[in-house]
């Protein structure tokens, strides 16, 4: 049977890409590495991996009996994961929504037999892979983004490398 790699992500509108593109590119062009695309900027809230259609249905109706509210993150810190080489976006403070949203969609998805990652989530946006240089100055940073909605996306691999398209869109209340 067909699988489809599959991650649930919070979705950044246009208008937010282009403001973090605009506010790391600085700091960026200071660092080696790859630099992702805008339209690939994301949050991934759970990684699932390859999964056939039956899988995927039950998911989609998991993630539908979810029922987060809305909220304001406001994106202000330029980390590293060193030892993934990652340089990314983050927020100083978690809104106890986006916890909760992790918390209640990775218990949702347990019934299709998704087993949530035992490390801490740390939501970040990746910016740049393969980034080994330290970033020496924090940049001044503040990008307010209302999130609405969570979507779940399938990470398709060709000839070109992967693209992402969205399958499903979650609103939030
Ligand atoms: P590539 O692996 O070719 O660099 P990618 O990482 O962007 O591309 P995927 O590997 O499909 O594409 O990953 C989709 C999203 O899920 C990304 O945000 C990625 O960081 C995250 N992800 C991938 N693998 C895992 C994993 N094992 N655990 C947690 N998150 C993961
Ligand atoms: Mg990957």
């Amino acid at each position: 049977m067909k699988t489809r790699r599959l991650f649930f992500a919070l979705w950044p509108p246009d208008s937010v890409r282009q403001s973090i593109i605009k506010a790391s590119k600085p700091s960026m062009h200071k660092l080696k590495g790859r630099i992702i695309k805008p339209d690939r900027l994301h949050i991934t809230l759970h990684f699932i991996g390859p999964v056939n259609d039956d899988v995927r249905q039950c998911m989609h109706e998991a993630a539908l009996t979810v029922s987060g509210k809305s909220f304001d993150l406001k994106l202000d810190y330029l980390g590293q994961f060193f030892r993934a080489r990652i340089l990314w976006l983050g927020a100083r403070v978690i809104p106890v929504e986006l916890s909760e949203l992790h918390k209640d969609l990775g218990q949702a998805l347990s019934a299709c037999g998704y087993q949530c990652d035992r490390r801490p989530f740390s939501p970040h946006i990746t910016l740049m892979r393969k980034c080994i240089k330290p970033v020496k100055h924090q940049p001044e940073i503040s990008i307010p983004w209302r999130i609405e909605k969570f979507v779940l996306v399938e990470s398709v691999q060709d000839e070109t490398g992967v693209s992402y398209q969205v399958l499903e869109k979650y609103s939030l209340k």
